[in-house]
């Protein structure tokens, strides 16, 4: 018998705005009801829908600088004009209940992630062609023009940091690119560093040993201690 860690994965998706990351996570949420999702914090105003503590908890700037200032934040950026970021309580909490936690978050701060937290798994998703990504993004109508260009420029600068992140999902379909997320985090799961013991019924103590001698340390999440 296997004894995989108690914790949570920590699972960091990001890509550019309009890659659809939002809504290939809601397809694996929906599969998987032991995957959390962070709500984020940001200082942007809600679009229409968009309600207080369910897409985001809406502050102004003021309230976002005191949420850094006062270490409240595992990671934070300045995308678009705006703060966006993602409140360290209750990540730990949901991680340390078992459940996996899914960050869906912008290239800056899944960098930051990356520095702090190197077990973390990381997926980036790409749009299959840039013109898509435009034609996704002016098809929403919850950008100006400027803000979409913007955010298209952008997403340029941060297709480059692709090389950092441990996956890359293409979203050509999203029922596809969910069940490619769904395989990598289960395979994730199977990862020998995640085992805490193991027991094969007359050599225990030998199986235990072996993973003494490899050195599998555990390796718990603890944003306090960052
Ligand atoms: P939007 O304004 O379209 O909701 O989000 C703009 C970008 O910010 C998206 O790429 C989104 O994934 C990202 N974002 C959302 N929440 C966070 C967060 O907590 N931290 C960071 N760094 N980016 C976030």
């Amino acid at each position: 018998m296997i004894r995989t860690k108690k914790q949570g994965l920590l699972i960091v998706l990001s890509g550019p705005s309009g890659s659809g990351k939002n809504t290939v996570c809601d397809e694996v949420k929906r599969n998987n009801s032991n995957i959390w999702e962070s709500i984020s914090m940001t200082s942007r105003k809600p679009r229409k829908g968009e309600e207080n503590g369910k897409a985001y908890y809406f502050v102004n700037d003021d309230e976002f600088e005191e949420n850094i200032k006062n270490d409240k934040m595992l990671e934070w950026a300045r995308f678009a004009g705006n703060y966006y970021g993602t409140p360290k309580d209750s990540v730990q909490k949901h991680l340390d209940n078992g459940e996996d936690v899914i960050l869906v978050i912008e290239i800056q701060g899944a960098l930051q992630i990356k520095k702090k937290i190197p077990q973390a798994l990381f997926i980036f998703l790409l749009p299959p062609s840039m013109s898509e990504l435009k034609r996704r993004l002016t098809a929403r109508h919850t950008e100006s023009e400027e803000k979409i260009m913007e955010r298209f420029e952008t997403a340029y600068k941060e297709i480059n940091e692709l090389s950092k992140y441990n996956y890359v999902i293409v979203n050509d379909e999203v029922s596809k690119a969910a069940s490619k997320l769904e395989a990598i985090i289960k395979a994730e799961k199977c990862r020998v560093d995640r085992i805490e013991e193991v027991f094969l019924d007359s050599s225990e103590e030998k199986i235990h040993e072996i993973l003494v001698d490899k050195n599998l340390e555990n390796k718990f999440v603890d944003v306090n201690k960052l």
